[in-house]
This record gives structure tokens, C-alpha cells and sequence, in this order.
């Protein structure tokens, strides 16, 4: 690569999303800088989830096979209902094995994706990472953008590039500092997460790889994932009641309780780790403002019900990627940056925030009659192939590229 640096591409954040962007524009020519506020890559327990369409995005960019064996195939996952104790529906991913290239859901936590692709792109200069370096301004003119940041000695320092990415989260200061809205609510209960090495297959409730309880006093999402040093690990997510403060919900008193309350068992839940989060339904108003472009949760925020928002992120950055390429590379017009924000936006709001809303109202439904309804409905869903299939395709977010492919 012969660019300069004002060439570079910066990009904010070094999780999920900026990892992917960097690992696909490398790979089309095109020099990063990610600057990452953290000393180093983040141990974050968030997603865990990889949908079978980012599973194919990953292996076309050559980094699937360094960690395939290293998490856990998961064709299956479950509605129940946990006032019965039984399982409502279960689908099936290996039903579309004729249509897609991986029939499963995988799953592998979001930070070793991020240390995998970190490790899978190795010692480079075209790949730069400021960690400890906080961006604090970002100034564009019609030729170039500037990033502006503190660095690892507090001092302030500045760099040109060509594009800035914002893939900072949810808070993002970019967005904030392109004065970009992030349009939306933010529901008034959060959700808790609470990872424990007990082996729920030995409650014998017929559980599978993912599975989602529905119960109207509190439901529950319940995960194997593959945990550490070979230790299998199950996620447990619930919402946090009315009145219960964060300090009770996260204390051991409140962990246990909430365990128990699941699945009463003798003896304490060893616990590995525990969190508490927010939970919006938002979506920028554009991803882009001239040179400065937003990807994953700094433009998208969902409730993560279904898992939808990390993979969403990485379509983002697959997406973007392409365009970008297009642009820097093969001079087409900087007005695919446009369709950009067009495309991901449609996906965004028809498919991930539509979804991940109907999934909660699931979970979640209180009225008798209304929650029989729902539960009824997806037990069709799965017992009729032709529904079972259009399901996964819907979840795994197959229709949601297909129609931000046929926006122009
Ligand atoms: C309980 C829970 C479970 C979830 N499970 C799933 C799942 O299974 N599947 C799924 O798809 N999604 C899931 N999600 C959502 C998923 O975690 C997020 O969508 C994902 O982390 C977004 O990735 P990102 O790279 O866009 O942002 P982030 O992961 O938030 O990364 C942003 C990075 O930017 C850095 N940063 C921020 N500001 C600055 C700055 N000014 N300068 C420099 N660096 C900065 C941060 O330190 C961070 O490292 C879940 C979320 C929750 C809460």
C-alpha cells in the first residue's frame, strides 16, 4: 500500500464493528488507524451470538476457520414458556442447509472475535492501533477530515485521514460531535446478565444452545457459550423488576435469588461474571455527514433479545467497507455513501429494531389471552416448514440484507 497518511481511514473504537471494518478494508487496500479510549482490546460480555449471514461475512474475510473450533455450532434454539416449564417451539437453522453455507447460529463472546481478528490481521503498519487515545473532536472539510484525541500522556494530538468511522458504541462522541441524532426511546427497565458455571442441561427442562422463557412476572434468555479454559459457561438475562436498585440486583443476595428463582437447586450458583445495561431502541437519523460515517451501536441501539445488534454492526461494516473500496479505490462517486446510510438504515429499522421489539413483546406479554395468542402463534410457526423457514430466515437476518440490497 503506498498511501499517505492523511490517507488513512480512522476509525473510532476498537470492538466488534471497528475490528471487522479494519480487517475488511485491509484487506481492500486501504490503511486504518483505530483508536481505541481503552489500554488495550476490551473484555466485554456482551454478544455471544453470531448469526449464520455474519458467520458467512467472516469467513469470506478469511478469519472464520482461526476460531470455527473454538466456539460452539448452535442449530438449534428454543421459545418456552416458564411458567410451564416446557418448550413452546424449537427451530431448526439446519432447515435452510440448502441455501446457506453454515445451517447454525454460533457462539463465540465478542471479545475473542475481537482478538481473533486483531491476531488474524498480525504485525502490520497499514493496521495502526492507538490504544489509551480518547477522540475528543473531529473537523472535516470538502478534501479531509481531522481526528482529534487525547493520547496515552493526557496530551492532545490530531490526525488527518480521509474518512473518520464512529464505531464507539451507543454513546458515541462522534455522532455527538457530527451532531447527528440518535432518534428513539430508551426503555425504563434494564436488563441483567448473569453467567454461571453450573450445568443447566443437568436440570433435565430439555434445553438447547439458546433459549428464550417466556413469563409475564419476569422472563428469561438462557445461553451455553463456550466460557474459558475449556469451562462451558450458561448466560442467564432477565429484566430488572420495578424497585429493585442496581446495587441488590448485582449484589450476591440479589444473584442468587434470581437464579433460584429460575431453577431452585441446592447449594449456591458459582458465579463467573455479572452485568447490568441499558436498554434503547434508536437509530441515528443519517450514518453519514460528509467524511464522517457511523457503524454498529454509535448509529443503531436495540434491546438484545434475538441477538441482533452486534451482527447488525457487522453488516455496517461489511457494507461499508465495500463502499468505501468503491471510492478510494475505483474513484466511483462519494454518493454511495448515501445508499450507505440509506441501506443500513431500511435493515436497521424494518428488520433489527422491528424484530428485537417483537421478540421482547414475546418474552414479556402480561394479558392472558393476548400472551396465549403469541405463544400459539410461534408454536405454529415452527411446526409448519414453510413458516419454520421464513422465521429463521427473518431472525438471521437473511430478508434484512436482501432488502437493504434492493435499496438504491
Ligand atoms: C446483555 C447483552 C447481550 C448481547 N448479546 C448480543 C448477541 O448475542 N449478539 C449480538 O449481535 N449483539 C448482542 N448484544 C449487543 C452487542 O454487545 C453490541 O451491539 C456490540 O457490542 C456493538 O459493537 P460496537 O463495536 O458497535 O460497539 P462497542 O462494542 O460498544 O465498542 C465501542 C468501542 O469504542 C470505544 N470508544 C468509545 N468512545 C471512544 C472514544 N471517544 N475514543 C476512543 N474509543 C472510544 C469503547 O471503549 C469500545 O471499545 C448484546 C448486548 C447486551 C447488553
Amino acid at each position: 500500500m503506498t498511501m499517505k497518511p492523511g490517507e488513512r481511514v480512522a476509525i473510532v473504537g476498537c470492538g466488534p464493528v471497528g475490528t471487522v471494518l479494519a480487517l475488511a478494508l485491509y484487506k481492500n487496500g486501504i490503511p486504518v488507524t483505530i483508536f481505541e479510549q481503552e489500554p488495550g482490546t476490551v473484555k466485554d460480555q456482551r454478544a455471544a451470538t453470531l448469526h449464520l449471514t455474519t458467520v458467512e461475512f467472516l469467513d469470506d474475510l478469511g478469519v472464520f476457520e482461526d476460531f470455527i473450533d473454538l466456539g460452539m455450532k448452535a442449530p438449534l434454539y428454543q421459545f418456552g414458556d416458564r411458567q410451564t416449564g416446557k418448550a413452546v417451539a424449537e427451530f431448526d437453522h439446519g432447515v435452510l442447509a440448502d441455501e446457506v453455507r453454515f445451517p447454525y447460529a454460533f457462539q463465540y463472546e465478542q471479545y475473542k472475535l475481537v482478538d481473533s481478528i486483531v491476531a488474524h490481521i498480525g504485525d502490520t503498519t497499514d493496521v495502526e492501533y492507538r490504544f489509551s487515545c480518547k477522540v475528543t473532536g473531529v473537523d472535516q472539510t470538502a478534501a479531509a477530515a481531522r481526528v482529534t484525541f487525547e493520547n496515552q500522556d493526557g496530551e492532545t494530538e490530531s490526525m488527518d485521514c480521509v474518512y473518520v468511522v464512529a464505531c464507539d458504541g451507543a454513546r458515541s462522541t462522534v455522532r455527538d460531535l457530527a451532531g447527528i441524532e440518535f432518534e428513539g426511546f430508551t426503555w425504563p427497565e434494564r436488563f441483567v446478565k448473569i453467567a454461571t458455571t453450573f450445568d443447566f442441561y443437568a436440570a433435565e427442562r430439555g434445553y438447547c444452545t439458546r433459549n428464550f422463557l417466556s413469563d409475564p412476572d419476569e422472563w428469561c434468555n438462557l445461553f451455553h457459550v463456550p466460557g474459558e479454559n475449556g469451562e462451558r459457561i450458561w448466560r442467564t438475562v432477565f429484566p430488572v423488576k420495578t424497585g429493585e436498585t442496581d446495587e441488590y440486583v448485582l449484589s450476591e443476595e440479589g444473584v442468587q435469588a434470581r437464579l433460584q428463582r429460575f431453577f431452585p437447586k441446592e447449594g449456591e450458583y458459582p458465579i463467573a461474571y455479572k452485568g447490568l445495561y441499558p436498554v434503547h431502541q434508536r437509530v441515528a437519523k443519517s450514518f453519514n455527514a460528509g467524511r464522517v460515517l457511523l457503524a454498529g451501536d454509535a448509529s443503531h441501539a436495540n434491546n438484545p433479545i434475538g441477538g441482533l445488534g452486534m451482527n447488525g454492526g457487522i453488516h455496517d461494516a461489511v457494507n461499508l467497507a465495500g463502499k468505501l473500496h468503491a471510492i478510494l479505490n475505483k474513484d466511483e462517486d462519494t454518493a454511495l455513501l448515501d445508499r450507505y446510510s440509506r441501506q443500513r438504515r431500511k435493515a436497521q429499522i424494518d428488520g433489527v429494531q422491528a424484530q428485537s421489539m417483537a421478540n421482547k413483546k414475546l418474552m414479556e406479554a402480561r394479558e392472558p389471552k393476548e400472551r396465549a395468542r403469541q405463544l400459539d402463534e410461534i408454536r405454529h410457526t415452527a411446526e409448519d416448514l414453510e413458516l419454520h423457514k421464513a422465521y429463521l430466515r427473518k431472525s438471521s437476518m437473511i430478508l434484512g440484507l436482501q432488502a437493504a440490497e434492493s435499496v438504491q
